[in-house]
């Protein structure tokens, strides 16, 4: 609102100037025309006529620094004089100064100035509603601007939030998931807590992992997620595929496979891998195998992640090279130096666990002795190193004669025991038959030897629970049956009566 506007409008003279103002009267009514009148800008009270100094209007005057006369008449001395507001109340007053006044003073009684009062009043509440409503926009802008703060400040925890969760949940599965490698002694266990480390940590749609063959030079499945088994191609040659990269180089990583591309070779439908990273699992110089992260799309593992799969390598590695040692003792642990097939004490312990599984299931189960023929003649005549290669011979075609459910172990010295599932009388005479020929049928190597040289073996055959019901009993009943395969002249096979 433009006061000084309406002001130059209203008053006379050209001046821009307010009105210049006398109250008359010491009311509490004059008082408060005094102070809205006082609150009024380019209006100026210069005077309150009062005969009672202690009457409310002349005391909020004295307030106010408003000059205070107590005769009426002296309001006429006012400079510049404008208006005069009567209130009075008083008949003679009213008429001393409406018959006083200069012609160019203005003058409002009680009903005119009752009229100002409502007005100022009217006015006033006008604007403090409008400072109200200006102070309101200004709130409001503020609660505004730091609505949207706090909703921004808001989001940004929300995401580092989540951000928080994921890595920890990430962080809790890395935990648990090298606390378990610990844990895990066999090669199997190991290479599937491998990809399922890979499917946990780094989200890997598919995972595998190849281990690698020295003989062939191959690389072998051993484990895989994702995809069912038969989609990966179980043997790769170290030399191709994105695996034999890794093999070579360590880490090869293809976040945009192009179709067809010969680097995808180790899945059967190759269109099914648009980006994978390969890793190679070693211990020190030794390469154990190659481990692979994929995706059916295109996916580029950032730095970090890149990081997160090398450390799961490693992590891998040495809990792989752990399991492969702990099964090459448990190997060795059974196994006959010499011979390569199961020691003696392995045979005991299977043949109860056999005889156990025969009962369960009331299945026969055959035992064969046998007994390679004059052997120390052999070891007499061409040294105790020629003998121990003709029984690597004898155990090698008793293990080429065996099916993969048979057991076929050193029972001592020059005789061999073969443990048949399944198997009768009947079948197991015709193995041992078998094997006694093809043993007959072999030349063995003997350099400078002046003929061929053949060995024959002897056989016993017993069967649970025809022959025998015990551990005991059963190879007591063999070793009997092979004792009478010797005594009745030696390569023949025998079986309990
Ligand atoms: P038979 O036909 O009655 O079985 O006569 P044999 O000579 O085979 O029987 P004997 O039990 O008299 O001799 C077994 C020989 O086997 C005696 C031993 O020197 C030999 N022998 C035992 N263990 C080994 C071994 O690990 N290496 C070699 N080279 N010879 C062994
Ligand atoms: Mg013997
Ligand atoms: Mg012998």
């Amino acid at each position: 609102m433009d006061r000084s506007a309406d002001s130059a409008v209203s008053s006379r003279g050209g001046r821009t100037k307010g009105p210049t103002i006398a109250i008359v009267g010491g009311s509490l009514r004059a008082a408060s025309i005094l102070r809205l009148l006082s609150e009024v800008d380019n209006v100026r009270v210069a005077a309150v006529a009062c005969p009672t100094p202690t009457a409310p209007a002349a005391r909020l005057a004295e307030d106010l620094g408003v000059h205070v006369m107590p005769d009426v008449t002296e309001v006429f001395r006012v400079r510049d004089l404008d208006l005069i507001v009567d209130m009075s109340e008083d008949e003679d007053v009213h008429a001393l100064l409406d018959s006083e006044k200069p012609t160019d003073v203005e003058m409002i009684g009680t009903v005119g100035s009752e009229l100002v009062w409502d007005l100022l009043v009217a006015k006033k509440r006008g604007e403090e509603q409008e400072r109200l409503f200006v102070e309101l926009q200004v709130a409001y802008d503020k609660i505004r601007s730091h609505e949207r703060r706090l909703q921004a400040s808001k989001e940004a925890l929300e995401r580092a939030n989540s951000e928080l969760e994921s890595r920890l949940a990430e962080i809790f599965f890395t935990h648990e998931f090298f606390k378990a490698l610990t844990r895990f002694t066999s090669v199997d266990e190991v290479c599937s807590l491998i990809v399922d480390g890979a499917n946990g940590i780094l989200g890997a749609e598919i995972s595998c992992v190849y281990l690698f063959e020295r003989e062939d030079w191959t690389l072998r499945l051993q484990a895989s997620q994702g995809r069912p088994p038969g989609s990966f191609v179980p043997v790769v040659p170290v030399a191709e595929t994105l695996l034999g990269a890794a093999f070579r180089d360590g880490l090869v990583q293809e976040h945009v496979v192009t179709p067809h591309s010969d680097s995808v070779a180790w899945m059967v439908d190759t269109e099914d891998i648009r980006s994978h990273v390969a890793v190679v699992l070693r211990s020190g110089e030794q390469v154990l195998g190659v481990m692979v992260v994929a995706s059916a799309t295109p996916r580029e593992l950032s730095p970090a992640e890149l990081e997160r799969l090398q450390v799961i390598a490693n992590q891998s590695s040495l809990a792989l090279q752990n399991a492969l040692l702990h099964g090459e003792l448990e190997r060795l642990s059974v196994t006959d130096q010499l011979t390569d097939l199961f020691n003696h004490g392995y045979f005991q312990q299977r043949l109860d666990a056999e005889i156990r599984r025969a009962t369960r299931f009331d299945h026969p189960l055959s035992l064969v002795m046998l007994d390679i023929d004059d052997f120390k003649a052999l070891n007499d005549t061409y040294g105790h190193p020629r003998g121990d290669l003709v029984l690597k011979v004898v155990s090698s075609i008793i293990r080429d004669n065996l099916r993969d459910i048979d057991i076929a172990a050193r029972y001592g010295g020059e005789e061999f025991v073969l443990l048949l599932p399944e198997t009768g009388p009947d079948g197991a005479r015709s193995v041992a038959e078998r094997v006694r020929n093809r043993v007959g049928d072999e030349i063995l190597p003997i350099p400078g030897a002046e003929e061929e040289v053949r060995v024959s073996v002897s056989l016993g055959v017993a069967t649970y629970p025809i022959h025998a019901e015990t551990h005991a009993g059963l190879i007591d009943v063999a070793d009997r049956a092979l004792y009478e395969a010797k005594r009745t002249g030696k390569n023949r096979t025998e079986v309990a009566e």
